[in-house]
């Protein structure tokens, strides 16, 4: 290799590491949980997806091993050519059924989803207009077609009515506005009623990428549409966050959309099939999910308790009542000594600082579980009080 190539590769990781942005990962040596074994010891894990505390669900797991014996490990095809088995198609009405959809189509994950969905369905006579704080994958997907691009302020309904004028007066054929349900640095919802509103004024269709709602947001868990009683067209989710944890994704909506993504769609043709581990596992935490009403009301009052605690303590958050719940440093530094200390009082967290936020508003990103028990949160408000007070995020 040439070494000026690689010397390249060293200044740019020198440079990451220079302003601070180096992530390092640290290992686990036991299933994902409330707790988690790490560098020897068990620790209190405040910074996985797993809302419902699913990922390690012996339903699932069963699942899973069930279905590798009867369907064997993997296609080794894509699923147009050999690899659509019976558990995909299984999976696939499932999700439609449980979201209140047509029909859906898998991916390998929802990154994948959102980078397959705007290509085939806009061309260069339609618009897309999507919110300033969407997911990357959203973001890069939109890159690949070819419909002319509008962003909005995040959540800021006249910012978006006035690109819906503009896209309108453009001439856009079709216009889509694209939102996450929950936007994951803040725990903040998208406004959907406003958004459903604004969309059937300038005759717009509405997705939303629900990644960080479906399983515990809404009735029985079917997301931020549900909890808002309004309609998405067109939804895109993960089996990687509260439906079992493990990998996977989706589109859902009407039956000709899914239909033209499986013709159309390239993560969906040129990568492979999920494997039979993955689908089966995934219908039983529908089965799961569905009937959880004891886990999403463990998970929410774990958030408020949590959310309380903290408040009490002294500590900044963003308001709401998501479980994701956002601890404010304002200080990068801070951020990142406060979960230095607090992995050391054994707490596991991961801060977030400009880039992935605004300069000076770094902060230490908490997200609730259903099985963190009453002692787990009262441990980790302990840790947190004194680490606060330590890094003086606290007075
Ligand atoms: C996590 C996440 C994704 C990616 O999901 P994967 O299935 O892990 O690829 C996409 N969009 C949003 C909003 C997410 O939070």
């Amino acid at each position: 290799m040439p070494a000026p190539f690689l010397d390249h590769i060293r200044a740019t990781l020198d440079e990451i590491r220079a302003d601070g942005l180096f992530k390092h990962e640290r290992q686990i040596t036991s299933a994902q949980g409330a707790r988690v074994e790490m560098e020897g010891r068990r620790v209190i894990n405040l910074c996985a997806n797993n809302y419902l505390g699913l990922a390690d669900h012996p339903a699932l797991v069963d699942a899973a091993t069930r279905a590798m014996q009867d369907h064997g490990f993997g296609l080794a095809s894509v699923r147009f050519i050999c690899g659509t088995q019976d558990l995909h198609r299984q999976l696939e009405t499932r999700l439609a059924q449980y979201l209140g959809t047509e029909d859906s189509i898998l991916f390998a994950a929802c990154f994948d989803a959102n980078g397959a969905l705007f290509e085939p369905l806009l061309g260069p006579q339609d618009a897309v207009i999507s919110d300033a704080l969407n997911h990357a994958s959203i973001i890069d997907g939109i890159r690949l077609s070819k419909a002319r691009r509008f962003r909005f302020a995040n959540s800021d309904m006249d910012d978006l009515e006035a690109q819906l004028q503009a896209a309108r007066q453009g001439g856009a054929r079709h216009v889509m506005i694209a939102t996450d349900g929950v936007f994951s640095m803040d725990g903040y919802l998208a406004k959907l009623p406003e958004i459903r509103a604004l969309a059937d004024r300038y005759d717009a269709l509405v997705m939303v990428d629900d990644c960080h709602a479906t399983g515990f947001m809404g009735p029985q868990g079917r997301g931020t549409p549900a909890h808002f009683g309004v309609r998405a067209d067109i939804l895109t989710g993960t089996l990687g966050k509260a439906l079992g944890g493990a990998l996977g994704g989706y589109v859902a909506g009407p039956q000709p959309v899914v239909d033209l993504l499986r013709q159309r769609a390239r993560p969906y043709l040129f990568s492979n099939a999920l494997p039979p581990a993955i689908t089966a596992a995934g219908l039983a935490a529908l089965d799961l999910v569905e009937a959880a009403d004891d886990l999403r009301a463990a998970l929410f009052d774990n958030a408020a308790h949590w959310r309380a605690g903290l408040a009490d303590a002294g500590f900044t958050l963003l308001p709401g009542d998501h479980p994701i719940i956002p601890v404010m440093t304002h200080d990068a530094h801070r951020a990142q000594a406060m979960a230095a200390r607090l992995f050391d009082l054994g707490v596991h967290v991961a801060s977030f600082f400009y880039p992935v936020v605004p300069k000076g508003q770094a902060r230490i990103r908490t997200q609730m579980n259903a099985r963190l028990t009453r002692d787990d949160l009262d441990e980790a408000l302990a840790a947190f009080t004194r680490a606060g007070r330590e890094t003086g995020v606290l007075p």
